[in-house]
């Protein structure tokens, strides 16, 4: 049964890459898939591997942060054995759970205490929640998208706030809060970080402290959701300055909430850093239990904060790594690389940082250019490096298939050397 149903799918995998315009794999291949599809049903067959060279760092579809190794070991040995989860080792009574996380938050950001949840969006319906059936002020600038059709004025009311809406698409003023907060319809204010698009031209938002200022004087509470949330300067990597946690909470914010899985380089969760008060009454929160992560994402934050304590984040953390990465490096390696592939000549790129943070910002980067024509067009060739093992992504550029360096491990180089070449010669093949 197993097989038939394994052969079936390989099948069905193969009509679909016809169809999507790859080449046709010979039997052998086809055979050696079945097999390891069939191998994969006990556990053994590792996930399908990718090479990441779009240039995006941080790239959404393609799982965001990979995890510092510090985290992957940590994670790995909190599902291996029992640990002290939710169980003070001194006393032997059932404690916090897994407090190291919250803990290093608490140094990192200055603030009072913190909390580890899912993702953001899971700490926004937790915070918003704080706001009871009160109003939730929030300027027509930040009612965001954040991606994959969620939308902000759509959390806020599904965690029941009732949304206020302030100011104008391209001019928010502090005095446009005023009215809301000084009649007692708003108990809460709530700041999006703008963080996957760009205003330009005729624009103001308000100032974040003389807003919390305001909202304090009315006895609101102020939300900051800062999306990607940077433990770094990103302006001593030649980016614009992303706002960090530490600042919003000492520009007034009562909690700033941020993701474990985008500029902070590690699992996927959602960091709430701020008042001792609100972040008890979040953990008391029912909801709260439907949204904590589990052990090994426990494990793994933990052990990339510590990475930032540690003064390690740029060196072991690969998101920090690949923003790091001096331009030099990166066109040394696309000489190598070039040299030992036919058909692939250097190019100068732009990589971004992706994942909801500096949007129109950009690193310079180094890689490949592939020209496969007249033999093959660029989106065929493309397609060849999706379908290939690993498959690699890339993107079309100037109409040619670029390759971004920043955005590849040095180690999988020479992987990817000879992942162009079969793509290369199988996109040329079927043309
Ligand atoms: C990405 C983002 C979120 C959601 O974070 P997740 O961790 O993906 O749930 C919320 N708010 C903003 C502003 C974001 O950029």
């Amino acid at each position: 049964m197993a097989l038939v149903a394994a052969a079936r799918d390989e099948i069905a995998a193969e009509r679909a890459r016809l169809v999507a315009g790859a080449p046709p794999r010979p039997l052998a291949t086809l055979a050696g898939a079945l097999v390891a599809r069939l191998a994969s049903l006990d556990g053994g067959g590792p996930p399908m591997r990718v090479i990441n060279a779009t240039g995006v760092i941080v790239h959404t579809n393609l799982g965001r942060a990979p995890w510092p190794e510090a985290a992957i070991r940590a994670a790995e040995a909190a599902t291996r054995e029992p640990l002290f989860l939710e169980l003070d080792p001194e006393t032997g009574k059932r404690g916090r759970r897994y407090r190291r996380a919250e803990e290093h938050l608490v140094a990192l950001t200055g603030a009072e205490d913190a909390l580890v949840t899912n993702n953001c969006a899971a700490a926004l319906v937790l915070a918003v929640g704080l706001a009871g059936r009160k109003g939730v002020v929030v300027g027509r600038g930040e009612l965001v998208e954040i991606g994959g059709g969620v939308r902000i004025p759509d959390i806020v009311r599904r965690a029941g706030g009732r949304l206020v809406e302030v100011g104008t698409t391209n001019r928010t003023r502090v005095d446009d809060y005023e009215g809301p907060l000084r009649e007692g319809r708003a108990a809460m204010v709530l700041r999006v970080h703008p963080s996957n698009f760009t205003m330009a031209g005729f624009t103001e938002a308000p100032d974040a402290a003389e807003l919390a200022a305001l909202a304090h004087s009315h006895g609101a509470l102020v939300i900051d959701d800062l999306g990607s949330g940077a433990l770094l300067d990103t302006a001593a990597f030649g980016l614009a300055h992303e706002p960090t946690p530490a600042e919003r909470l000492s520009g007034g914010a009562d909690l700033v909430l941020f993701s474990g899985d985008k500029l902070v380089g590690g699992p996927q969760a959602g960091l709430v850093v701020g008042r001792a008060d609100l972040i008890a009454r979040l953990r008391k929160d029912p909801l709260a239990r439907a949204m904590r992560p589990d052990k090994a994402t426990l494990a793994g934050v933990a052990a990339t904060l510590g990475l930032y304590r540690a003064g390690l984040a740029t060196q072991e953390i690969p998101v920090w790594r690949m923003i790091a990465a001096p331009i030099e490096a990166l066109r040394a390696r696309a000489e190598a690389l070039a040299a030992r592939v036919a058909g692939a000549t250097t190019a100068p790129l732009a990589a971004t940082v992706g994942g909801g943070s500096l949007p129109g910002e950009t690193l310079p980067s180094y890689g490949l250019a592939l020209d496969g024509r007249p033999a093959a067009s660029t989106n065929r060739l493309l397609t060849a490096l999706r379908a290939g093992e690993p498959a690699v992504l890339g993107r079309i550029e100037g109409g040619r298939v670029v390759l971004d360096l920043r955005t590849v491990d040095p180690a999988a180089d020479a992987e990817l050397g000879r992942a162009i070449a079969a793509a290369l010669s199988a996109a040329r093949i079927r043309e």
